[in-house]
């Protein structure tokens, strides 16, 4: 063997992600995808803690008529681990032999011991139901199954799928000091054993899989003798996370992934603080306070044996290995964000021990925290008042009793002599921790805090601030916890973390959903822009920040900005035909989970902008549920059935943020301005007509000229008027939609079907594939000149016209004669008329440019200037 050391990751896979077998070879996936040698740690399946402490609960209390019932459920989770099995083993053919009611034959091995492990509980639980009794130890010994058959199963996944490994049993390699049901690891011995145990197996090229959650405790007489040296003890729930840092520190690895089912470590449980965001790097000590006070992302202990120690801890998304997730390492970062996160523990009682006579009693904290701590009883939050004349703390709800009772015990003189008028125990209450290393350098942190609070009408119980300074906890009733966290969230913008300041963000984020011609067309006017100066002054575009781009391939996302070069990299390889993923920073997603993963990143009041030509509205309703606001220039979203585009304006509406949708009628010219000015100044818009399309437009002058028809829509193509299909053009449908969006702002009710459109492409060329129906082009040359002759022998000439009103859209060819404002109409060129209670006779008219990638660009540009 060589002297290289092998560099060791140690990769632990959580409950909530191992939920069926599928997920177990998506776990094995991951292991393999590493470079440095894993040792893997595993949870049992989501859910089998609990049933299994279920069981063992019942099997204790239950009268023999319960027994029946318990056998089910135990053959219920013998079912359970047997399907996991034999899919994690077996793949496909494994799923469909567990349904056929064959388990354990293409686990093998692994079969025979999910069946010895049940075979095991079934007996357990028929003696625990005689005994009538269940320790802790034994309690314990039942739920050990769950990890352990779970570690078996995963290491016999990894080896059906090409990699060596290695079963090894916790008990060899985490050592306690116990108690069992909440073990404290032994620091020193787990390091020497997990050395010796796993080394070897790295060193042979086998990875290590080992329970998690589980280790062992010795037990002794009263002597001091040794009973059992290895009895199995759980480090309490949750213990994987801990057996993972463990064997981290242990092996002196370069990181510890915790794979989750969130995005990483969050601001706030996200199943409580809707907008919660993933933090990307955070300081030990803020984790682990966080922890401490009860985030459930992390065992309140997991990160005491990686202090101190360059072992970088990741909370990391299950579903997205690709993705930063969190990293909770020795670094400090986002040191503006005075706060970072907040926790909550639900189940907490409030003791005060209070009285007049309190003042003259030297030591009485000292006793009552001293005789809690003998009781077993852990304190989580401790307030004194400053006259102390009351000291009052909280633990857990069951505990509550015990508390007191311990405490009148040890102040029984004070409170006979009325130093100590009682103990006092409140229940049903939550105490909430916010916490923040950056804390210490701001003034005024509290009573942010409690502005919030009383802002939201929560009333607050108890205070305590740490003298760390690294957080500020408060007691509120059950029912309060979650607005207040919610409330806290939100007075400090965490929904904001990692960019901008916390108060105001000086910039805002950009992410663009399309990146074709108007996309690119966007970020070139975006970054010139950006650079230029008006009296020394920078224009708002050095406001906007362009951080994502989104195709149907996948994403690029810079959470710091994308350069200027870069996009223009991106541009160029777009342009040579290459989509997003395939770029150099490209990576591969749907855009619903593109979006995810950019919106679960600390963005600056980041801005959507559709500039796709697809059925977007679920992409976009998700954007705004993510707090973006929308810049459309996509007309799918607004001109779809009713029901959906209401409810996006609804959204909007509700979630305060805003959506402009300018450039989705004629390009950048201002017609939902004007619209806006008008009903503003108190007129009423009767009608709306106009010259809708660049495209049409175009193509309509260019025939009127002499041009064959077919030559003047490749022209339009080239010149990059069109929708991705020209038929999208030319069959009206593209004005139809502009023309429903213009009516529903005028009130129309109907569907997309009520509009009119008359098709400008014959039923023969309908049906066919987009280049088919360019290649047959000129097929439509000899109608077309006749129609312009026919026109043209009036005086008059032909245009694409849509006509809107409240209750009707028409959209089709007219001739318009001379007398009529689009008669003189050319090229590209869009007009609208407003018809108004104002002007009625004399419709006010805008006319300018309508169609192709620079001016629509400055359209959408428009809009984004409007909102920063
Ligand atoms: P594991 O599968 O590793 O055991 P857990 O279920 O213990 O994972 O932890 C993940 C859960 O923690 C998430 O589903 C989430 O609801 C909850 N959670 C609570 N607080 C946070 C937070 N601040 N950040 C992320 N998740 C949190
Ligand atoms: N399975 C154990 C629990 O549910 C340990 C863990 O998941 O980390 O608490
Ligand atoms: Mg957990």
């Amino acid at each position: 063997m060589s002297g290289k050391k092998t560099t060791v990751e140690v990769h632990k896979f959580g409950g909530a992600s191992l939920g069926d077998g599928t997920a177990f070879r998506h776990a094995v996936t991951i292991v393999q995808g590493r470079r440095a040698a894993p040792v893997v740690v595993v949870s049992a399946p989501a859910g089998i803690t609990d049933v299994l402490l279920g069981l063992a609960t019942r099997a204790v209390a239950g009268d023999r008529s319960e027994r029946p019932a318990l056998e089910r459920d135990v053959e219920a989770l013998r079912k359970r681990y047997h399907a996991v099995a034999t899919e994690a083993v077996g793949g496909r053919a494994g799923k469909l032999l567990g349904k056929l009611g064959k388990p354990g034959k293409a686990a093998g091995g692994v079969g025979a011991e999910i069946d010895r492990s049940i075979d095991e509980l079934a007996a357990l639980l028929s003696s625990l139901a005689a005994l009538k009794e269940l320790t802790p130890r034994t309690r314990d010994f039942v739920v050990s199954r769950g990890e352990r058959l779970s570690a078996q199963i995963f290491a016999a996944a990894l080896a059906a799928a090409g990699t060596p490994s290695a079963y090894v049993d916790a008990t060899e390699v985490v050592f306690t000091d116990g108690p069992f049901g909440g073990a404290s690891p032994n620091l020193a011995l787990t390091d020497l054993a997990a050395r010796k145990k796993l080394q070897p197996l790295i060193a042979a090229g086998k990875v290590p899989v080992v329970p998690g959650f589980i280790g062992s405790a010795k037990i002794e007489d009263e002597n001091g003798a040794a009973l059992e040296e290895r009895a199995v003890a759980t480090l309490g729930r949750g213990g994987s996370d801990l057996t993972a840092s463990l064997l981290g520190r242990a092996l002196a690895a370069t990181e510890v992934s915790l794979w989750k089912d969130v995005s990483g470590l969050m601001t706030a449980d996200p199943r409580v603080v809707p907008d919660a965001r993933v933090i990307p790097q955070l300081h030990l000590r803020e984790a682990a306070e966080l922890a401490y006070y009860g985030a459930k992302v992390l065992h309140p202990r997991a990160l005491i044996p990686v202090a101190g120690r360059p072992v970088p801890v990741f909370v990391r998304p299950f579903a997205d290995p690709g993705a930063a997730g969190t990293e909770i390492s020795a670094r400090r970062t986002l040191d503006k964000y005075p706060v970072k996160a907040l926790s909550a523990a639900g189940g907490q009682a409030l003791i005060t021990v209070g009285g007049n006579g309190m003042l003259g009693v030297p030591g009485i904290a000292a006793r009552t925290f001293e005789s809690l701590h003998r009781e077993g009883i852990s304190v989580s939050l401790i307030s004194q008042s400053s006259s102390e004349q009351s000291i009052c703390f909280s633990v857990p709800s069951s505990a509550g009793k015990r508390a007191r009772t311990r405490l009148l015990e040890e102040f029984h003189d004070e409170i006979g002599r009325k130093d100590i008028d009682g103990i006092d125990v409140q229940d049903g209450l939550a105490t909430v921790a916010v916490v923040g290393l950056g804390m210490a350098g701001h003034l005024g942190i509290a009573s942010r805090v409690f502005g919030a609070l009383a802002d939201a009408g929560i009333n607050i119980v108890a205070i305590a601030q740490g003298s760390s300074e690294l957080n500020i906890s408060f007691v509120v009733a059950a029912e309060d916890a979650a607005p207040a966290q919610r409330a806290v969230h939100a007075a400090f913008q965490l929904a904001k973390i990692g960019g901008g300041a916390a108060t105001r963000a000086e910039h805002r984020d950009v992410v663009l959903l399309g990146f074709g011609q108007i996309g690119r067309a966007l970020a070139g006017i975006m970054a010139k822009e950006a650079k230029k100066t008006v009296g020394g002054k920078r224009n708002g575009t050095s406001k906007l920040r362009l951080t994502a781009a989104i195709d149907t391939s996948g994403f690029v996302f810079e959470p710091g900005g994308l350069t200027a070069r870069a996009v223009g990299e991106l541009a160029e390889s777009k342009q040579a035909g290459h989509s997003l993923a395939e770029t150099r920073a490209g990576r591969r997603a749907n855009p619903a989970d593109a979006l995810t993963v950019v919106s679960q990143h600390a963005l600056a009041n980041p801005i959507l902008v559709d500039l796709t030509a697809a059925d977007t509205t679920a992409l976009v309703l998700k954007a705004v549920d993510a707090g973006m606001d929308v810049v459309l220039a996509n007309k799918r979203p607004l001109a779809g059935p009713r029901k959906l585009s209401a409810e996006l304006w609804q959204k909007v509406a509700d979630a305060n943020q805003r959506m402009l949708t300018e450039a989705t009628v004629g390009a950048g010219l201002p017609i939902f301005d004007t619209y806006r000015k008008l009903v503003e100044s108190g007129d009423r818009v009767l009608k709306i007509e106009g010259c809708l399309s660049g495209t049409l437009g175009f193509v309509m002058t260019e025939v009127e000229r002499g041009r064959p028809f077919s030559e003047a829509v490749r022209k339009a193509m080239e010149k990059g008027y069109t929708e991705p299909d020209p038929r999208d053009d030319l069959s009206g449908a593209d004005v139809g939609r502009k023309g429903l969006i213009l009516g529903r702002l005028l009130g129309f009710a109907g569907e997309p079907e009520d509009v009119v459109v008359e098709s400008l492409v014959p039923a023969a060329l309908r049906g066919i594939t987009r280049d088919a129906f360019v290649a047959r082009l000129a097929e439509m040359n000899a109608e077309w000149a006749r129609r312009a002759a026919a026109a043209k022998a009036k005086g008059s000439t032909l245009r694409y016209v849509a006509s809107v009103s409240k209750d009707k859209i028409a959209v089709g060819l007219q001739t318009v004669s001379r007398s009529s404002p689009f008669f003189g109409l050319k090229g590209t060129d869009n007009q609208v008329a407003f018809t108004t209670a104002r002007y009625r006779k004399n419709p006010l008219v805008i006319t300018g440019p309508g169609a192709g990638p620079a001016v629509t660009a400055a359209g959408v540009l428009n809009d984004l200037l409007r909102l920063t």
